[in-house]
């Protein structure tokens, strides 16, 4: 049975962007007329539309003037991103790149779940030469709600490539917002503490495994392909 493979991107695949930070001010400021850096809340595993909401609210704003110009302020992010990304150096963290390759060379369909917003992500992904592992996601930039973007990259999987959905799809991520979208989602979870939670953490939030990091791949292959043992206890 094939399997799909989503991955989270920051502090996932690559070390923070400074790029992503500073356009989300930039936009705040542009749109808004609000000076704030993001860091005023725990945005780990949040969209970018729920990140500029948050933020917003933190600042004082009111719903309704945060949705009226919310779709201009995640433009207004993409543009100021596209000017600074080339300044800015992105950093794939150890054995992602050995662990796409070997994935992909598996026949194992890859796709991603960020809440990046879709041109932020692939830009990034880009920078470091990996874009072009992954065939399908779910971004921030189609919808506030994380369990959504899984539910959309499995949707795409199912449309556009040869793949059912059952008990054969992972989502990896390194915050236990990741592991919430995937329970929610009803997909296994696999946390990864390369980012600020550790593996006492993710394994808290109720995820079905967790690694250091993604170093090792035959281990990660070993979690994917013992699903055919009846290793897990389904859900449904
Ligand atoms: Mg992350």
């Amino acid at each position: 049975m094939k399997k799909l493979v989503l991955f989270d991107i920051d502090k996932t695949l690559i070390k923070h962007s400074n790029a992503h930070i500073l356009a989300f001010s930039e936009a705040l400021k542009k749109v808004y007329g609000i000076n704030s850096s993001i860091d005023v809340i725990n945005y780990d595993g949040l969209t970018d539309q729920l990140i500029i909401i948050e933020v917003l609210k933190k600042n004082g704003l009111d719903d309704n003037t945060i949705k009226l110009k919310l779709k201009d302020c995640t433009k207004a992010m993409i543009d100021s991103f596209n000017k600074i990304v080339d300044k800015n150096r992105i950093v794939l963290l150890d054995g992602v790149k050995e662990l796409l390759e070997e994935l992909r060379e598996n026949n194992v369909l890859l796709g991603l779940v960020t809440g990046s917003l879709e041109p932020i992500a692939k830009s990034k992904l880009k920078k470091v030469s990996v874009d072009y592992y992954f065939k399908v996601g779910g971004f921030g930039s189609d919808d506030v709600n994380r369990t959504n973007l899984v539910k959309i990259a499995i949707k795409k999987a199912e449309d556009d490539f040869d793949f059912r959905f059952s008990d054969n799809v992972f989502l990896v991520g390194d915050t236990p917002r990741d592991i919430k979208a995937g329970k929610e989602a009803r997909v296994k979870t696999i946390g990864v503490a390369t980012g600020i939670y550790s593996k006492e953490d993710l394994e808290k939030s109720g995820a079905d495994f967790v690694l250091e990091n993604l170093k090792d791949k035959n281990r990660f292959l070993k979690i994917i392909s013992d699903l055919k043992k009846g290793f897990y206890i389904i859900q449904f």
